[in-house]
């Protein structure tokens, strides 16, 4: 399932084109119909993965790299650090945006899985 969402595609069954622009999610799988935001706010933890990994990505792009660097030369610029930074905060989240909600996904339908019909099913 977790292998899935890691390509793009839906966690319970597959089937790819979920999203219809980069920021755009289908709201039901074309596979399998699975409503994706199964209830209010369903997507705040694919927010929360998303801001993980971009911290994640600010430690190991600038901050690391400028304490190994600062400790060797007290001097030494700090600009590429702020870079490596702002790539980390800002075009991290953007690349991984898709990932983050097809992730979250898979996590969700692991706890709560898709076997009785919800609230937000509609036919
Ligand atoms: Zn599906």
């Amino acid at each position: 399932m977790l292998g899935r969402s890691l390509l793009k595609r839906c966690p319970r069954c597959g089937h790819g084109g979920l999203f219809t622009r980069w920021f755009q999610m289908a709201e039901r799988c074309p596979g399998c119909g699975h409503v994706f935001e199964r209830e209010e706010g369903f997507f705040l933890g694919a927010y929360v993965i998303n801001l993980a990994i971009a911290q994640g990505l600010v430690i190991l792009l600038a901050i690391v790299p400028l304490i190994v660097r600062l400790a060797s030369n007290p001097d030494a610029a700090i600009y590429p650090f702020v870079v490596g930074g702002l790539v980390g905060a800002v075009v991290g989240p953007v690349l991984l945006y898709p990932w983050s909600k097809t992730i979250w996904t898979a996590f969700d339908l692991m706890l709560r899985p898709a076997s009785a019909p919800e609230p937000t099913d509609r036919t």
